[in-house]
């Protein structure tokens, strides 16, 4: 009897579609209009591994998740990329993980990566920019050769999202942004768009760009992050400076001036 009781406890724990996780914000692309603003970051900006366990667990406790990815900037600059895949599927077991990557390391990854990925069941979803002339092979010949599932997402335009004057209609705005699909998770709370990395914007121009709030996943319980998240998100503020629709640029390397 118990244990029926103690399965349907667990039954209740509300699930999340997707979250991503930033493990560094600083890449080795450096592209302009990078939603992370990683173009602009000149410091190190690494995710400390026990605070990821202590905040993965946490999570854990409060919701299920069907789908992670491990993101960045580029996550395989991370020294401990092993450890944040063993992480995350020890606290869900059962989720879809995979770790997005611009590809430039893959050919250089040691032989633990690769066998942390088979043994943790982690795909790659690779992001394809214009900068491999005829050497992309060699990216999909070792992710073949290493049996990983993997994908291939081709990217050419970015979207200009930042409206510095604030001025943007906020409902509106919202109702048609697409990020705010992408929850992330950042310094032990979660967010409903990437928009909290504006405050590498606010660093290096010296600005105040509101930032969007949010939820401390120690203080909330499950249901509260999923119908403020999921079930029932309201605007908010910060939203009036992301442009309404986006400005369309072809993709192209950062160059600072
Ligand atoms: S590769 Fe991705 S994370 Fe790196 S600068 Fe480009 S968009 Fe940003
Ligand atoms: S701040 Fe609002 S409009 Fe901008 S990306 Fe986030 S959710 Fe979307």
């Amino acid at each position: 009897m118990l244990k029926i009781f103690h399965l349907k406890k667990q039954r209740k724990k509300p699930e999340f579609s997707y979250i991503e996780i930033p493990i560094t914000l600083n890449c080795n692309l450096k592209c302009n209009h990078c939603t992370f603003f990683c173009n602009l970051i000149d410091e190190k900006v690494y995710v400390d591994i026990n605070e990821f366990k202590k905040d993965i667990n946490e999570l854990a406790k409060k919701i299920d998740i069907k789908q992670l990815r491990l993101i960045g900037g580029e996550p395989l600059l991370h020294p401990d990329i092993n450890q944040f895949v063993q992480e995350t599927k020890n606290a869900f077991p059962k989720t879809s993980l995979s770790i997005a990557t611009n590809a430039i390391l893959i050919n250089s990854m040691p032989e633990s990566f690769w066998k942390t990925l088979k043994e943790y069941k982690t795909g790659v979803n690779i992001s394809y920019y214009d900068i491999w002339e005829n050497n992309f092979y060699k990216v999909t010949d070792i992710l073949k050769e290493k049996e990983i599932n993997y994908t291939v997402n081709n990217i050419n335009f970015f979207y200009e999202q930042l409206n510095i004057n604030g001025d943007s209609p906020i409902k509106k705005t919202f109702k048609n942004c697409l990020c705010k699909e992408y929850i992330n998770l950042w310094e032990h709370k979660l967010y409903k768009c990437q928009k909290i990395f504006r405050l590498f914007y606010n660093k290096k121009y010296n600005t105040s760009i509101e930032l969007p709030p949010g939820i401390d996943i120690y203080k909330a319980s499950g249901k509260e992050l999923y119908n403020k998240l999921v079930k029932n998100p309201k605007p908010f503020s910060a939203c009036r400076y992301c442009h309404e629709k986006g400005i369309l640029h072809k993709w192209s390397r950062y160059k600072q001036e």
